[in-house]
């Protein structure tokens, strides 16, 4: 075991809210891949997403602490909403791995995210920097084409159909989001007034 190297999953994610699918595809990939470490990263400024109003870093951050508090082998990485400008995968890896040189990294995608992956900036780089695990996610199907077969791996998980554009909209809704998001975090929610009542249908 001595000259083992550290495993370590990396999570990227808006986590507006972050919810149990997130969960459960961090442990199951962690389970799988015989991970010592998943660091979730909530992003700065999601490129896909500038069009849309995203809930400021420090909230996210804080649901992400909170959600993770009591997995020993969670962690929580600010790079991405301390680095200036948008996010962009390729400087996650490259921040993580300068912080930790000796660890191999496994990056967790859900379906819907790998579909985007050849589109990456320096997607060509980004294969030598990890290992890619795409989860399976329900809804979307999964397709890989013209990604690097030795680099990606699929796995699939425990279906969850939770996004966190629907939790958003049950709670503008004045619905429920308990068990889809952990305690703690429909707590937060409510505390801090993040996904204001509209009156919206779900
Ligand atoms: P939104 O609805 O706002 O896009 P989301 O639920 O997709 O939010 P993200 O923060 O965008 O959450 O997702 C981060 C990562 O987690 C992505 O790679 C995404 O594919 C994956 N993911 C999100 N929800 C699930 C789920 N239910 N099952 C598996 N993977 C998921
Ligand atoms: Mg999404």
């Amino acid at each position: 075991m001595g000259d083992r190297r550290r495993r370590t999953g990396v999570m990227g994610g808006t986590f507006d809210p972050i919810h149990h699918g997130h969960l459960v595809a961090a442990s199951e990939v962690a389970a799988r891949f015989d991970l010592d470490e998943v660091i979730f990263v909530p992003t700065g400024n999601p490129t896909f997403k500038q069009h849309q109003q995203v809930t400021p870093a420090e909230h996210r951050y804080l649901m992400t602490v909170i959600a993770t508090a009591s997995n020993p082998r969670f962690t929580v990485s600010r790079v991405d909403i301390d680095r200036p400008g948008l996010t962009y995968t390729v400087d996650t890896l490259r921040d993580l791995r300068e912080q930790r040189p000796d660890d191999d990294l496994f990056f967790i995608t859900g379906a819907d995210a790998v579909a985007q992956m050849l589109t990456w900036k320096d997607a060509q780089e980004l294969w030598s920097m990890a290992t890619f695990v795409a989860v399976t996610r329900p809804g979307h199907p999964l397709s890989v084409e013209g990604i690097p077969p030795d680099r990606v791996n699929i796995l699939e998980i425990p279906a969850m159909a939770i996004s966190s554009s629907d939790c958003r909209a049950r709670a503008r809704a004045g619905l429920p989001v308990w068990y889809l998001v952990p305690d703690g975090v429909v707590q937060y929610i409510a505390k801090h007034g993040l996904y204001p009542r509209e009156a919206v249908e779900v």
